[in-house]
């Protein structure tokens, strides 16, 4: 009553290789598998064959439930399946012991296909146009699916039962991805306002920069009125300067002239006073030959003044003696 648990182990490794499946990947068998909390349930209906250990009777089902659970270890790279085949009782038996269907290779090989191909979705998120394939069936199928002697179906974990919870995963996953999807925006929003605020900060240093441009441009504007003031006020000093040297030279002509004209007068008042000097001398010279000449005259008039004044007496008689005659002989 065991499973040839060997094809099934050989036949995942060869899928996974075939298929290129990145990691490691072990498939085992637990007899006792049920549902836990974390990995990836994954159910398939494939086609077996049974054979009653009490009675020896055989059937055939399409409903033989395939049960997996898989994980991933991404930092390992390690990826793990842990597989259960479900068991049938005989319908005619009143106790029968539950059998392991006998899965031919080639529905082996479907079903580890269809595995395969599930974790390649939803682990590595290959999208391709896959679709399951259906079990082969050998011979007919008789009846309906017994679920009391069915295994999967009385614990719950048939196909149909198992859709529901695949759903639920399937939910918890669109949960996970519209999480993530939010995780996304979210981060792309922070990214965004980084953005924005190191936009916002290079505006506000360049501003700072055009700020600090314009109070350089308004310093060297201000240096430059104050050296234009200077520069002015240099220009002033420098006529002032020139104004005084044009008085001082102005007034060392002046001083010049004035000296000149004091020194003409000077030189006018010694030409005068030796003209006077001169001409004092002239006079002295003219009144001493006066004098000469008239001491001279006095010596020359000395000899005969009594002459002359005998003389004069004489010719002053003979006038009043004319004189008196003359009257009377008019009277
Ligand atoms: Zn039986
Ligand atoms: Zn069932």
């Amino acid at each position: 009553m065991k499973m040839n648990e060997f094809m099934w182990k050989k036949e995942f490794s060869n899928k996974i290789e075939e298929l290129k499946v990145p990691g490691n990947w072990d498939l085992h068998v637990d007899m006792n598998l049920v549902k836990q909390k974390t990995g990836l349930i994954y159910t398939q209906q494939t086609f077996g064959s049974f054979r009653c250990s009490r009675c020896a009777r055989t059937w055939s089902s399409s409903k033989v439930s395939v049960f997996f659970i898989i994980n991933l270890n991404k930092r390992l790279r390690r990826g793990t399946v842990k597989m259960r085949i479900f068991k049938q009782g005989c319908e005619r038996c009143t106790r029968p012991e539950e059998m392991i269907p006998t899965v031919t290779s080639d529905n082996i090989e479907r079903v580890v296909c269809n595995l395969v191909h599930k974790i390649r979705r939803k682990f590595y998120e290959v999208n391709d146009q896959y679709q399951d394939q259906k079990p082969k069936i050998y011979g007919s199928l008789e009846g309906l699916h017994n679920k009391e002697r069915c295994e999967a179906c009385r614990d719950g974990l048939c196909k149909q039962q198992m859709l529901s919870c695949e759903y639920e995963q399937n939910g918890e996953q669109r949960v996970y991805e519209q999480n993530r999807e939010q995780r996304v925006y979210e981060q792309n929003r922070e990214q965004r306002e980084y953005v924005q605020n190191r936009e916002q900060r290079v505006y506000e240093q360049n501003r700072e920069q055009r700020v600090y441009v314009q109070n350089g441009e308004q310093r060297v504007y201000e240096q430059n009125r104050e050296q234009r003031v200077y520069v002015q006020n240099g220009e002033q000093r420098v006529y002032e300067q020139n104004r005084e040297q044009r008085v001082y030279v102005q007034n060392g002509e002046q001083r010049v002239y004035v000296q000149n004209r004091e020194q003409r007068e000077y030189e006018q008042n010694r030409e005068q006073i030796e003209y006077d000097q001169n001409r004092e001398q002239i006079e002295y010279d003219q009144n001493r030959e006066q004098i000469e000449y008239e001491q001279n005259r006095k010596k020359r008039d000395s000899a005969a003044p009594a002459a002359l004044s005998v003389m004069g007496l004489v010719v002053g008689v003979a006038a009043i003696a004319l004189m008196y005659f003359a009257n009377k002989r008019l009277f």
